[in-house]
């Protein structure tokens, strides 16, 4: 039902409720008050404090407009309890007036200190004769998000209006068994207090999160995102797949090749995903590891699954430095094994690509790894069997499905697996990625030091050219990150210039080079392939560096302006170190004073070297929406819910969607319907 069917709403007012994305009456409905003003009961003068807001009845004593200063009407009245000052600066004669000695007044306003004692400025007021004395509410008021011409009043109102006319209809989606089993008001209930609570303690527990009803709407909020992810994977999984089922004799070739022995993590991991493969639909998967746990050689073993059943892999990267990487961990690894390896980047020379495609577009098992080019008009995959895309917290879930269906062959669907470095803890993972399964890589390969992690003001930046000096001396190598907050900033490149000009004349014996994002990308590989040589000593980048370059040799990490980044992003750069067996460190250079999010920021990263801790207190100061990405907006963007605060309620969740989907199925339908606008939420593809 649109807001329109409500009295009072126009087109105009339709116009502004919908800036607060307000378009029907139940949307109305679940716009909650961000908090309450309490004029139930009447606060003795004598017991205000300054910054309360509260209701109070006196009788005027005095009113005066006085030009002390600025022009004001004050009144002052009494209780019998002490005194207060109500004061206008805007006021007609009529007003004045009416404020007359002897009469009552009752007010709501906020407390403040001033000139004659305690005062209250503009507050709403109503002047009576004694014995008429209007009643207290007997609700609290509440206050909500608005927009710019949209009253308080005629929020309140509507709501009103909402809660009188539409809240009987509203229809209960949770059977009563699963809220007895809950222990959850109905949603009636649950609306009608948080939207006119009966007291102060309700409004209380309202607006800490602690409140059952405020639960209630956010548990079905998550329900519903679940439950729509959980529809979409069934969607998925009505596609087929092609059954992967090798008998590992590429997989056993490519492992007796390796220079390291894998991790068991990375075997029970490697293990989940060749179950997977088998299988006639096809794998959803979601691999979690840490930055360095080795989630490459992970994706090249199911690609050799792939490859040995004959279909085509495409791999594909967020950036050309790491799909390079990629092509060149790949080739490494497989082109011995007589396996055909491709690369597909935006700046290929012709000829490169057109043989490329024309690979890809034949029926041979080839990997082509690549960026987003890999899926741009113009490629065609002759028989693509498996799609694995790394860094995935930066493709939404309709990107996801977007990519698979390019490698779509009639009802055939290749399997996917996506890859990320920022873990989410396993129960929200499985909320928010309910249409994927997860694995997780959780330890790093053997003898990988902990990077001893010093923050340090930028003020004091000469000290560390010594250490960089003996460090590179010594044969190892440095990377010295300024970061670009604002890629199209001038003065912010001008600065890393700066950086890489004072460090070489201060460092004239160290080979000092700078990549930055707006370098021809051919240039800017030639120094990440002289720095990955070792014929670079002291790399100077803005964040190029940031998605997975690995060079083990570099044991001196320095990133200034720490204070602007992320926790995940700082751990994401501290991971560049730490690969080799050397001891590492990573320099924090901040510009003080920092705020306390940034000291929190900057003590975590000290106190832990584990992507799934540093994930977690990321989760708990960002919010979900920072850690997932903006793109990830479907479950990041919620209405009522917080992925942090209502963490609790995940596990109860999973639970209900299942009982919910065997039993009432059309009851999970019509809550997605109610919560989840598909299309909006999810974004654009
Ligand atoms: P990430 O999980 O961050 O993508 P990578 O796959 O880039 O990590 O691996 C980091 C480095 O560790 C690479 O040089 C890789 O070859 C190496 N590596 C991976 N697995 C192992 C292992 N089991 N033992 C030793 N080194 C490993
Ligand atoms: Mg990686």
């Amino acid at each position: 039902m649109p807001v329109t069917t409500l009295r009072g709403v126009g087109p105009k007012v339709a116009d502004k409720l919908s800036r607060l994305r307000l378009r029907s009456v139940q949307d109305l409905l679940f716009h909650l008050p961000l908090r309450y003003q309490d004029r139930t009961r009447v606060v003795p003068i004598g017991s205000l404090q300054r910054g309360l807001e509260a209701l109070v009845v006196g009788t005027i004593e005095l009113t005066d407009a006085g030009y002390r200063g600025k022009r004001s009407l004050l009144c002052r009245i009494s209780d019998g309890t002490g005194f207060l000052t109500l004061r206008f600066f805007h006021f007609s004669a009529l007003q004045q007036q009416k404020l007359q000695r002897g009469r009552s007044v009752r007010a709501y306003g906020e407390v403040r200190f001033g000139p004659a004692g305690l005062e209250m400025t503009h507050p709403e007021y109503s002047v009576f004769e004694g014995e008429v004395e209007p009643e207290p509410e007997s609700y609290l008021t509440a206050v909500y998000p608005t927009t710019e011409g949209l009253h308080q009043q005629s929020l309140r109102r509507l709501t009103e209006q909402a809660l009188e006319r539409y809240l009987e209809p509203l229809p209960e989606w949770l059977p009563p068994e699963l809220l007895a089993e809950l222990d959850m008001p109905s949603l009636r209930d649950a609306l009608q207090e948080i939207h006119r609570p009966p007291d102060a303690a309700t409004a209380e527990l309202i607006i800490r999160g602690h409140h059952g009803g405020r639960e209630r709407l956010a548990f079905e909020e998550l329900l519903a995102h679940h439950l729509s992810l959980r529809r979409l994977r069934k969607q998925e999984q009505s596609h087929a797949a092609p059954t992967l089922a090798s008998h590992g004799a590429l997989l056993d070739a490519l492992l007796a090749h390796l220079s390291f022995e894998l991790t068991p993590a990375q075997r029970r991991v490697i293990g989940e995903l060749r179950q997977d493969l088998r299988q006639p639909v096809p794998m959803q998967r979601l691999l979690q590891g840490d930055v360095g746990s080795g989630k490459t050689v992970v994706a090249a073993a199911a690609t050799t699954c792939a490859v040995e059943a004959g279909y085509q892999v495409a791999v594909m990267a967020p950036t050309e430095i790491l799909a390079e990487q990629h092509a060149r961990n790949f080739a490494e690894w497989l082109v011995p094994l007589g396996v055909e390896v491709v690369t597909l980047l935006s700046r290929l020379n012709s000829k490169v690509r057109a043989d490329a495609l024309e690979a890809l577009a034949s029926a041979r098992p080839v990997v082509a790894v690549g960026t987003h080019a890999l899926f741009q008009e113009g490629v065609t995959f002759g028989d693509l069997g498996l799609l694995i895309i790394d860094e995935q917290h930066r493709f939404g879930v309709h990107q996801r499905l977007a990519l698979r269906e390019k490698g779509a062959h009639g009802n055939r669907r290749p399997h996917q697996l996506v890859m990320t470095a920022t873990p989410i803890p396993r129960t929200l993972a499985q909320t928010v990625y309910a249409d994927l399964d997860v694995s997780i890589i959780d330890e790093l390969p053997p003898g990988r030091q902990t990077v001893e992690t010093v923050a340090l003001p930028a003020g004091r930046r000469v000290e560390l050219v010594e250490r960089i000096r003996s460090a590179c001396l010594a044969g190892r190598q440095a990377y010295w990150v300024c970061p670009l907050i604002d890629e199209s900033d001038h003065l912010q490149l001008q600065t890393a210039t700066e950086t890489q000009t004072q460090l070489q004349q201060a460092l004239p014996e160290l080979r000092i080079s700078l990549v930055h994002g707006r370098m021809k990308p051919a240039a800017r590989d030639e120094i990440m392939n002289d720095f990955k040589a070792g014929a670079v000593d002291l790399l100077v980048a803005t964040t190029v560096v940031e998605v997975g370059v690995d060079v083990a040799n570099a044991s001196l990490m320095i990133i200034e302006n720490t204070e602007r980044l992320g926790l995940s992003q700082l751990h994401q750069l501290r991971g560049r170190v730490g690969r080799g067996a050397e001891q590492s460190s990573c320099v924090l250079l901040y510009q003080p004073p920092l705020s306390a999010q940034a000291r929190d920021r900057i003590a975590a990263m000290r106190e832990s070297n584990d992507g799934f801790e540093i994930a977690r207190r990321d989760l708990e100061m960002r919010g979900p929406g920072e850690l997932l990405g903006t793109r990830q907006t479907g479950i990041a963007h919620l209405r009522i819910a917080d992925l942090v605060r209502d963490q609790k309620l995940l596990p109860r969740v999973q639970r209900i969607a299942d009982l919910l989907l065997q039993r009432y199925p059309r009851h999970a339908d019509a809550i997605i319907q109610r919560w989840v606008q598909q299309g909006e939420d999810y974004g654009n593809v």
